[in-house]
Protein backbone atom coordinates (compact mmCIF):
# COMPACT_ATOMS: atom_id res chain seq x y z
CA UNK A 1 0.00 0.00 0.00
CA UNK A 2 1.62 3.45 -0.95
CA UNK A 3 0.15 7.03 -0.58
CA UNK A 4 0.53 9.84 -2.87
CA UNK A 5 0.65 12.35 -0.24
CA UNK A 6 3.55 12.31 2.58
CA UNK A 7 0.90 11.93 5.61
CA UNK A 8 -1.25 9.97 3.70
CA UNK A 9 -0.53 6.57 6.18
CA UNK A 10 -1.16 9.37 9.13
CA UNK A 11 -4.62 10.04 7.93
CA UNK A 12 -5.23 6.51 6.52
CA UNK A 13 -5.50 5.33 9.94
CA UNK A 14 -8.72 7.75 10.89
CA UNK A 15 -10.51 5.65 8.48
CA UNK A 16 -13.38 4.08 9.68
CA UNK A 17 -12.74 0.59 10.47
CA UNK A 18 -14.65 -1.17 7.16
CA UNK A 19 -13.10 1.37 4.79
CA UNK A 20 -9.81 0.46 6.18
CA UNK A 21 -10.65 -3.27 5.39
CA UNK A 22 -11.74 -2.46 2.60
CA UNK A 23 -8.63 -0.82 1.63
CA UNK A 24 -6.87 -3.87 2.49
CA UNK A 25 -8.71 -6.07 0.40
CA UNK A 26 -8.01 -3.52 -2.55
CA UNK A 27 -4.61 -3.53 -2.27
CA UNK A 28 -4.23 -7.19 -1.93
CA UNK A 29 -6.39 -6.93 -5.57
CA UNK A 30 -3.86 -4.85 -6.92
CA UNK A 31 -0.25 -6.64 -6.13
CA UNK A 32 -2.27 -9.76 -7.29
CA UNK A 33 -3.33 -8.15 -10.53
CA UNK A 34 0.49 -6.86 -10.99
CA UNK A 35 -0.08 -2.66 -10.01
CA UNK A 36 0.25 -0.95 -7.19
CA UNK A 37 -2.33 0.10 -4.74
CA UNK A 38 -1.76 3.71 -4.34
CA UNK A 39 -4.07 5.86 -1.77
CA UNK A 40 -4.44 9.43 -3.48
CA UNK A 41 -7.24 10.48 -0.35
CA UNK A 42 -8.36 9.59 2.54
CA UNK A 43 -10.09 11.75 5.48
CA UNK A 44 -9.95 15.05 4.81
CA UNK A 45 -10.69 18.38 6.07
CA UNK A 46 -14.01 20.64 5.56
CA UNK A 47 -11.54 22.88 4.02
CA UNK A 48 -9.98 21.03 1.66
CA UNK A 49 -13.49 19.90 0.62
CA UNK A 50 -14.34 23.23 -0.22
CA UNK A 51 -10.92 24.15 -1.76
CA UNK A 52 -11.76 21.23 -4.21
CA UNK A 53 -15.30 21.56 -4.55
CA UNK A 54 -15.77 18.22 -2.95
CA UNK A 55 -19.60 17.92 -2.31
CA UNK A 56 -19.93 14.58 -0.41
CA UNK A 57 -18.93 14.71 3.07
CA UNK A 58 -17.65 11.53 2.72
CA UNK A 59 -14.02 11.98 2.82
CA UNK A 60 -14.14 14.00 6.09
CA UNK A 61 -16.25 11.42 7.64
CA UNK A 62 -13.80 8.98 8.06
CA UNK A 63 -15.81 6.73 5.33
CA UNK A 64 -14.05 6.95 2.05
CA UNK A 65 -10.86 7.02 -0.19
CA UNK A 66 -9.52 7.06 -3.58
CA UNK A 67 -6.94 5.25 -5.54
CA UNK A 68 -4.78 6.06 -7.98
CA UNK A 69 -6.18 4.35 -11.91
CA UNK A 70 -3.46 6.21 -13.98
CA UNK A 71 -0.44 3.66 -14.04
CA UNK A 72 -3.17 0.92 -15.38
CA UNK A 73 -2.41 0.95 -18.87
CA UNK A 74 -5.08 2.11 -21.00
CA UNK A 75 -5.90 -1.16 -23.06
CA UNK A 76 -6.39 -3.14 -19.63
CA UNK A 77 -8.30 -0.17 -17.49
CA UNK A 78 -11.43 -1.33 -18.60
CA UNK A 79 -11.48 -4.49 -17.70
CA UNK A 80 -9.49 -4.10 -14.55
CA UNK A 81 -12.58 -1.79 -13.40
CA UNK A 82 -15.09 -4.00 -14.71
CA UNK A 83 -14.17 -6.98 -12.61
CA UNK A 84 -13.04 -5.07 -9.52
CA UNK A 85 -16.17 -3.04 -9.34
CA UNK A 86 -17.76 -6.39 -9.75
CA UNK A 87 -15.51 -8.43 -7.10
CA UNK A 88 -16.09 -5.35 -4.48
CA UNK A 89 -19.83 -4.61 -5.03
CA UNK A 90 -20.47 -8.77 -5.02
CA UNK A 91 -18.49 -9.14 -1.52
CA UNK A 92 -18.70 -6.07 0.02
CA UNK A 93 -21.77 -4.13 -1.60
CA UNK A 94 -24.49 -3.92 1.08
CA UNK A 95 -21.36 -1.41 3.28
CA UNK A 96 -21.80 0.76 0.50
CA UNK A 97 -23.40 4.22 1.01
CA UNK A 98 -25.03 4.64 -2.11
CA UNK A 99 -28.82 4.35 -2.62
CA UNK A 100 -29.57 0.91 -3.33
CA UNK A 101 -30.61 -0.13 -6.69
CA UNK A 102 -33.55 -1.64 -7.80
CA UNK A 103 -32.88 -5.26 -7.14
CA UNK A 104 -31.40 -4.26 -3.57
CA UNK A 105 -26.94 -4.21 -4.72
CA UNK A 106 -25.36 -1.34 -3.50
CA UNK A 107 -22.29 -0.59 -4.88
CA UNK A 108 -19.28 0.58 -2.66
CA UNK A 109 -17.10 1.25 -5.41
CA UNK A 110 -17.91 3.87 -7.67
CA UNK A 111 -15.34 5.30 -10.49
CA UNK A 112 -15.29 8.98 -11.07
CA UNK A 113 -13.06 10.87 -13.38
CA UNK A 114 -13.32 14.65 -12.50
CA UNK A 115 -15.51 15.20 -15.61
CA UNK A 116 -12.60 15.01 -18.16
CA UNK A 117 -13.50 11.89 -19.15
CA UNK A 118 -9.48 10.81 -18.46
CA UNK A 119 -8.60 11.16 -15.27
CA UNK A 120 -10.60 7.86 -13.96
CA UNK A 121 -9.67 7.32 -10.38
CA UNK A 122 -11.55 4.78 -7.65
CA UNK A 123 -13.88 6.21 -5.12
CA UNK A 124 -14.47 4.03 -2.32
CA UNK A 125 -16.90 5.24 0.17
CA UNK A 126 -19.17 2.87 2.93
CA UNK A 127 -22.21 3.49 5.04
CA UNK A 128 -22.68 6.42 6.90
CA UNK A 129 -23.72 5.49 10.01
CA UNK A 130 -20.18 3.22 9.70
CA UNK A 131 -18.65 6.84 9.77
CA UNK A 132 -17.15 7.94 13.46
CA UNK A 133 -19.96 9.77 15.36
CA UNK A 134 -17.81 12.77 16.52
CA UNK A 135 -16.06 14.43 14.27
CA UNK A 136 -13.24 17.03 15.75
CA UNK A 137 -13.24 20.13 14.01
CA UNK A 138 -9.56 19.50 13.42
CA UNK A 139 -9.44 16.27 11.82
CA UNK A 140 -6.37 16.06 10.33
CA UNK A 141 -3.80 17.17 13.23
ZN1 LIG B 1 -13.22 10.32 -3.16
Amino acid sequence: MKFKHEDGLLRFGRLCEPAKHLAHEMNWYFVKEGYDFIITESVTTEEEDKKVGRKSDSHRTFRAFDVRLKHIPKEKLKEFVKNLKEYFNKNFGSWGARVPRSDGSVDVVLIYDHGRGDNYHIHCQVRRDYSKIEIPKENVQ
